[in-house]
Protein backbone atom coordinates (compact mmCIF):
# COMPACT_ATOMS: atom_id res chain seq x y z
CA UNK A 1 0.00 0.00 0.00
CA UNK A 2 1.06 3.37 -1.42
CA UNK A 3 0.58 6.08 1.39
CA UNK A 4 -0.39 9.54 0.07
CA UNK A 5 1.88 11.69 1.01
CA UNK A 6 1.51 14.66 3.57
CA UNK A 7 2.17 17.38 0.95
CA UNK A 8 -0.43 17.08 -1.55
CA UNK A 9 -1.65 19.73 -3.68
CA UNK A 10 -5.65 20.94 -3.68
CA UNK A 11 -6.33 18.53 -6.74
CA UNK A 12 -4.30 15.57 -5.05
CA UNK A 13 -6.45 16.35 -1.92
CA UNK A 14 -9.71 16.52 -3.56
CA UNK A 15 -8.95 12.99 -5.20
CA UNK A 16 -8.35 11.34 -2.19
CA UNK A 17 -11.38 12.31 -0.51
CA UNK A 18 -13.46 11.40 -3.62
CA UNK A 19 -12.08 8.34 -3.45
CA UNK A 20 -12.77 7.30 -0.08
CA UNK A 21 -16.48 8.51 -0.12
CA UNK A 22 -16.47 6.47 -3.29
CA UNK A 23 -15.49 3.80 -2.02
CA UNK A 24 -13.01 3.60 -5.11
CA UNK A 25 -9.15 2.29 -4.98
CA UNK A 26 -6.61 3.68 -7.40
CA UNK A 27 -4.29 1.52 -9.23
CA UNK A 28 -1.51 3.22 -10.69
CA UNK A 29 1.55 1.66 -13.30
CA UNK A 30 5.15 2.58 -12.72
CA UNK A 31 5.29 4.83 -15.85
CA UNK A 32 2.62 6.76 -14.95
CA UNK A 33 3.60 10.70 -13.96
CA UNK A 34 5.06 11.48 -10.52
CA UNK A 35 1.94 13.04 -9.40
CA UNK A 36 -0.60 10.68 -10.08
CA UNK A 37 1.98 7.53 -8.45
CA UNK A 38 2.21 9.78 -5.31
CA UNK A 39 -1.42 9.17 -4.71
CA UNK A 40 -2.18 5.94 -5.50
CA UNK A 41 -3.21 2.92 -3.69
CA UNK A 42 -0.95 0.46 -4.96
CA UNK A 43 1.79 1.26 -7.74
CA UNK A 44 3.07 -1.71 -9.54
CA UNK A 45 3.34 -3.45 -13.23
CA UNK A 46 -0.03 -4.45 -15.31
CA UNK A 47 -0.11 -7.93 -13.61
CA UNK A 48 0.27 -6.56 -10.30
CA UNK A 49 -2.44 -4.21 -10.55
CA UNK A 50 -4.57 -7.07 -11.70
CA UNK A 51 -3.62 -9.21 -8.99
CA UNK A 52 -4.34 -6.89 -6.89
CA UNK A 53 -7.33 -5.86 -7.79
CA UNK A 54 -8.43 -9.24 -6.85
CA UNK A 55 -7.97 -8.89 -3.44
CA UNK A 56 -9.76 -5.13 -3.15
CA UNK A 57 -12.67 -4.79 -1.13
CA UNK A 58 -14.09 -1.55 -3.21
CA UNK A 59 -16.98 -1.07 -5.59
CA UNK A 60 -14.63 0.72 -8.24
CA UNK A 61 -11.29 0.65 -9.18
CA UNK A 62 -9.53 3.81 -11.52
CA UNK A 63 -6.64 2.27 -13.09
CA UNK A 64 -3.74 4.85 -14.34
CA UNK A 65 -2.32 2.67 -17.19
CA UNK A 66 -3.11 2.28 -20.94
CA UNK A 67 -6.11 -0.01 -21.74
CA UNK A 68 -4.79 -3.06 -21.79
CA UNK A 69 -3.96 -3.30 -18.24
CA UNK A 70 -8.07 -1.80 -17.48
CA UNK A 71 -9.02 -4.75 -19.42
CA UNK A 72 -7.06 -7.32 -17.54
CA UNK A 73 -7.98 -6.42 -13.98
CA UNK A 74 -11.77 -6.49 -15.55
CA UNK A 75 -10.52 -10.29 -16.28
CA UNK A 76 -9.36 -10.83 -13.41
CA UNK A 77 -12.11 -8.69 -11.02
CA UNK A 78 -15.47 -8.94 -13.51
CA UNK A 79 -17.85 -7.68 -10.53
CA UNK A 80 -15.85 -4.55 -9.99
CA UNK A 81 -16.45 -1.50 -12.24
CA UNK A 82 -12.77 -0.79 -13.91
CA UNK A 83 -12.89 2.69 -14.89
CA UNK A 84 -10.19 4.24 -17.39
CA UNK A 85 -10.18 7.91 -16.92
CA UNK A 86 -8.87 8.51 -20.65
CA UNK A 87 -10.21 6.25 -23.52
CA UNK A 88 -7.27 7.07 -25.90
CA UNK A 89 -4.88 5.91 -23.46
CA UNK A 90 -3.83 2.51 -25.60
CA UNK A 91 -0.63 0.57 -25.98
CA UNK A 92 0.77 0.56 -29.58
CA UNK A 93 2.32 -2.58 -28.78
CA UNK A 94 -1.01 -4.46 -27.93
CA UNK A 95 -2.43 -2.60 -31.72
CA UNK A 96 0.27 -4.61 -33.43
CA UNK A 97 -1.71 -7.49 -33.49
CA UNK A 98 -5.42 -8.63 -34.99
CA UNK A 99 -7.60 -11.38 -33.68
CA UNK A 100 -8.40 -12.38 -37.07
CA UNK A 101 -4.04 -12.37 -37.81
CA UNK A 102 -3.54 -14.58 -34.96
CA UNK A 103 -6.24 -17.27 -36.17
CA UNK A 104 -4.73 -17.10 -39.52
CA UNK A 105 -1.09 -18.23 -37.56
CA UNK A 106 -2.75 -20.36 -35.31
CA UNK A 107 -5.07 -22.43 -38.20
CA UNK A 108 -0.86 -22.95 -39.94
CA UNK A 109 0.36 -24.39 -37.07
CA UNK A 110 -2.24 -26.38 -35.17
CA UNK A 111 -0.20 -27.92 -33.03
CA UNK A 112 1.58 -24.98 -31.76
CA UNK A 113 0.44 -23.60 -28.19
CA UNK A 114 -0.32 -19.80 -28.58
CA UNK A 115 1.66 -17.72 -25.46
CA UNK A 116 0.64 -13.97 -25.20
CA UNK A 117 2.75 -11.40 -23.50
CA UNK A 118 -0.28 -9.76 -21.42
CA UNK A 119 0.59 -6.64 -23.20
CA UNK A 120 -2.46 -7.65 -25.68
CA UNK A 121 -5.98 -6.92 -25.89
CA UNK A 122 -8.55 -8.84 -24.34
CA UNK A 123 -9.55 -10.58 -27.64
CA UNK A 124 -6.22 -11.77 -28.21
CA UNK A 125 -6.05 -13.55 -24.44
CA UNK A 126 -8.88 -15.35 -25.35
CA UNK A 127 -7.51 -16.90 -28.36
CA UNK A 128 -4.34 -17.67 -26.35
CA UNK A 129 -3.67 -20.80 -24.19
CA UNK A 130 -1.57 -19.05 -21.88
CA UNK A 131 -0.27 -15.29 -21.05
CA UNK A 132 3.12 -14.59 -19.55
CA UNK A 133 4.74 -11.20 -18.14
CA UNK A 134 8.06 -9.89 -19.39
CA UNK A 135 9.46 -11.67 -15.35
CA UNK A 136 7.66 -15.13 -16.57
CA UNK A 137 7.72 -15.56 -20.29
CA UNK A 138 11.17 -17.74 -20.03
CA UNK A 139 9.77 -20.17 -17.08
CA UNK A 140 6.17 -20.16 -18.77
CA UNK A 141 7.72 -21.50 -22.20
CA UNK A 142 9.87 -23.55 -20.33
CA UNK A 143 7.47 -25.46 -18.64
CA UNK A 144 4.30 -25.61 -21.00
CA UNK A 145 3.73 -29.36 -22.13
CA UNK A 146 4.54 -28.70 -26.25
CA UNK A 147 7.28 -27.94 -27.95
CA UNK A 148 6.04 -25.32 -30.70
CA UNK A 149 5.19 -21.85 -29.55
CA UNK A 150 3.76 -19.17 -31.21
CA UNK A 151 4.44 -16.26 -29.05
CA UNK A 152 2.72 -12.37 -29.51
CA UNK A 153 3.30 -9.72 -30.00
CA UNK A 154 6.39 -8.54 -28.86
CA UNK A 155 9.68 -9.74 -30.86
CA UNK A 156 12.17 -8.50 -28.28
CA UNK A 157 10.81 -10.41 -25.38
CA UNK A 158 10.27 -13.48 -27.87
CA UNK A 159 13.92 -13.09 -28.99
CA UNK A 160 14.70 -12.86 -25.53
CA UNK A 161 12.90 -16.17 -24.80
CA UNK A 162 14.43 -17.72 -27.82
CA UNK A 163 18.08 -17.25 -26.34
CA UNK A 164 16.68 -18.71 -23.02
CA UNK A 165 14.56 -21.59 -24.05
CA UNK A 166 16.22 -22.92 -27.09
CA UNK A 167 14.77 -26.75 -26.68
CA UNK A 168 11.48 -24.73 -28.01
CA UNK A 169 10.56 -23.93 -31.68
CA UNK A 170 9.30 -20.13 -30.91
CA UNK A 171 7.54 -18.49 -34.20
CA UNK A 172 7.57 -15.09 -33.03
CA UNK A 173 5.11 -12.24 -33.88
CA UNK A 174 6.99 -9.13 -35.41
CA UNK A 175 5.07 -6.26 -33.00
CA UNK A 176 7.67 -3.96 -30.45
CA UNK A 177 7.31 -1.51 -27.86
CA UNK A 178 7.64 1.96 -29.89
CA UNK A 179 9.63 3.30 -26.24
CA UNK A 180 11.80 -0.02 -25.64
CA UNK A 181 12.25 -0.60 -29.25
CA UNK A 182 14.53 2.96 -29.82
CA UNK A 183 17.05 2.51 -27.35
CA UNK A 184 20.53 1.73 -29.12
CA UNK A 185 23.86 0.49 -28.89
CA UNK A 186 25.75 3.94 -29.45
CA UNK A 187 22.94 5.09 -25.68
CA UNK A 188 24.55 1.73 -24.49
CA UNK A 189 28.48 2.69 -25.07
CA UNK A 190 27.59 6.50 -23.88
CA UNK A 191 26.36 5.31 -20.90
CA UNK A 192 28.70 3.16 -20.43
CA UNK A 193 31.50 5.89 -20.98
CA UNK A 194 29.46 8.23 -18.50
CA UNK A 195 28.91 6.21 -15.42
CA UNK A 196 31.63 3.20 -15.87
CA UNK A 197 31.02 1.83 -12.24
CA UNK A 198 26.82 2.05 -12.81
CA UNK A 199 25.32 -1.20 -13.47
CA UNK A 200 23.49 -1.37 -16.54
CA UNK A 201 19.69 -2.48 -16.26
CA UNK A 202 17.29 -3.31 -19.10
CA UNK A 203 13.97 -4.32 -19.60
CA UNK A 204 13.47 -7.07 -22.27
CA UNK A 205 11.16 -5.12 -24.33
CA UNK A 206 14.41 -3.68 -25.97
CA UNK A 207 16.36 -5.02 -28.74
CA UNK A 208 18.84 -8.27 -28.67
CA UNK A 209 21.81 -6.07 -29.08
CA UNK A 210 20.82 -4.02 -25.91
CA UNK A 211 20.12 -7.29 -24.15
CA UNK A 212 23.24 -8.92 -24.65
CA UNK A 213 24.98 -5.53 -23.38
CA UNK A 214 23.41 -4.78 -20.26
CA UNK A 215 24.51 -6.18 -16.64
CA UNK A 216 20.72 -8.06 -16.31
CA UNK A 217 17.56 -7.97 -18.43
CA UNK A 218 14.61 -7.78 -15.65
CA UNK A 219 10.94 -6.88 -15.69
CA UNK A 220 9.77 -3.54 -14.25
CA UNK A 221 9.07 -5.55 -10.96
CA UNK A 222 12.37 -6.91 -11.29
CA UNK A 223 14.26 -3.74 -11.74
CA UNK A 224 12.82 -2.68 -8.41
CA UNK A 225 13.76 -5.55 -6.95
CA UNK A 226 17.28 -5.53 -8.19
CA UNK A 227 18.24 -1.91 -7.30
CA UNK A 228 17.24 -2.48 -3.65
CA UNK A 229 19.48 -5.67 -2.88
CA UNK A 230 22.30 -4.73 -5.47
CA UNK A 231 25.35 -3.33 -3.46
CA UNK A 232 25.65 -1.00 -6.61
CA UNK A 233 25.42 2.59 -5.92
CA UNK A 234 24.65 3.74 -9.10
CA UNK A 235 22.18 2.28 -11.86
CA UNK A 236 21.36 2.72 -15.80
CA UNK A 237 17.72 1.99 -16.41
CA UNK A 238 16.89 0.98 -19.95
CA UNK A 239 13.33 1.27 -19.91
CA UNK A 240 10.50 4.06 -19.48
CA UNK A 241 11.64 6.76 -17.39
CA UNK A 242 9.01 6.76 -15.15
CA UNK A 243 10.20 4.02 -13.28
CA UNK A 244 13.12 6.70 -12.32
CA UNK A 245 10.44 8.38 -10.02
CA UNK A 246 9.67 5.09 -8.10
CA UNK A 247 13.34 3.62 -7.81
CA UNK A 248 14.45 7.41 -6.41
CA UNK A 249 11.87 7.49 -3.50
CA UNK A 250 12.52 4.09 -3.03
CA UNK A 251 16.17 4.35 -2.59
CA UNK A 252 17.30 7.59 -1.94
CA UNK A 253 20.61 7.08 -0.59
CA UNK A 254 21.82 5.19 -4.19
CA UNK A 255 21.46 7.42 -8.40
CA UNK A 256 19.23 6.36 -11.31
CA UNK A 257 19.90 7.49 -14.65
CA UNK A 258 17.96 6.76 -17.82
CA UNK A 259 19.68 5.14 -20.52
CA UNK A 260 20.59 7.60 -23.41
CA UNK A 261 17.85 10.56 -23.59
CA UNK A 262 14.62 9.15 -21.17
CA UNK A 263 12.10 7.31 -23.43
CA UNK A 264 8.96 8.19 -22.70
CA UNK A 265 5.55 6.38 -23.44
CA UNK A 266 3.14 9.12 -24.11
CA UNK A 267 0.34 7.04 -24.20
CA UNK A 268 0.89 6.19 -20.55
CA UNK A 269 1.62 10.16 -19.97
CA UNK A 270 -1.98 10.89 -21.33
CA UNK A 271 -3.53 10.63 -17.92
CA UNK A 272 -3.54 14.07 -16.04
CA UNK A 273 -4.57 14.75 -12.07
CA UNK A 274 -7.82 16.29 -14.05
CA UNK A 275 -8.58 13.06 -15.95
CA UNK A 276 -8.34 11.11 -12.83
CA UNK A 277 -10.92 13.51 -10.57
CA UNK A 278 -13.01 13.55 -13.86
CA UNK A 279 -13.14 9.70 -14.39
CA UNK A 280 -14.20 9.68 -10.61
CA UNK A 281 -16.85 12.34 -10.49
CA UNK A 282 -18.31 11.41 -13.68
CA UNK A 283 -17.52 7.84 -13.47
CA UNK A 284 -15.67 7.20 -17.10
CA UNK A 285 -14.71 5.27 -18.63
CA UNK A 286 -16.10 2.52 -17.64
CA UNK A 287 -14.68 -0.81 -19.01
CA UNK A 288 -17.30 -3.15 -20.78
CA UNK A 289 -16.19 -6.42 -21.95
CA UNK A 290 -18.26 -9.47 -23.58
CA UNK A 291 -18.61 -12.51 -20.68
CA UNK A 292 -17.89 -15.20 -22.61
CA UNK A 293 -14.65 -13.64 -24.29
CA UNK A 294 -13.50 -12.66 -20.46
CA UNK A 295 -14.05 -16.24 -19.52
CA UNK A 296 -11.61 -17.36 -22.26
CA UNK A 297 -9.18 -14.49 -21.67
CA UNK A 298 -9.28 -15.23 -17.68
CA UNK A 299 -8.42 -18.93 -18.30
CA UNK A 300 -5.22 -18.01 -20.20
CA UNK A 301 -4.30 -15.54 -17.35
CA UNK A 302 -5.12 -18.06 -14.65
CA UNK A 303 -3.20 -21.00 -16.52
CA UNK A 304 -0.01 -19.01 -16.19
CA UNK A 305 0.51 -19.58 -12.72
CA UNK A 306 0.31 -23.03 -13.55
CA UNK A 307 3.29 -22.94 -15.42
CA UNK A 308 5.72 -20.79 -13.31
S1 LIG B 1 5.78 1.45 -22.82
FE1 LIG B 1 5.50 0.20 -24.67
S2 LIG B 1 4.43 -1.63 -24.01
FE2 LIG B 1 4.18 -0.09 -22.37
S3 LIG B 1 2.27 0.97 -22.86
FE3 LIG B 1 3.90 2.16 -23.84
S4 LIG B 1 4.00 1.29 -25.93
FE4 LIG B 1 2.85 -0.18 -24.68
Amino acid sequence: MIKAKTDVNDLQRKILDLKKKQNTALLVHNYQIPQIQDIGDFLGDSLGLAKTSRQLKVKAIILCGVKFMAETVKILSPDKKILLPVREAGCPLADMIEPDELMKLKSKHPDAWVVSYVNTSAEIKALSDVCCTSANAITVVRNVPVKKIIFVPDRNLGEWVKMNVPQKEIILWDGFCIVHEYFSLKDLEGARKIHPDAELIVHPECRKEILEGADSVLSTSGILKRAKESSAKKFIIGTEEGIIHRLKKDNPQKEFYSLGNAKICINMKKITLEDVYASLKEQKYNIELNVDMMNKARVALERMVKYV
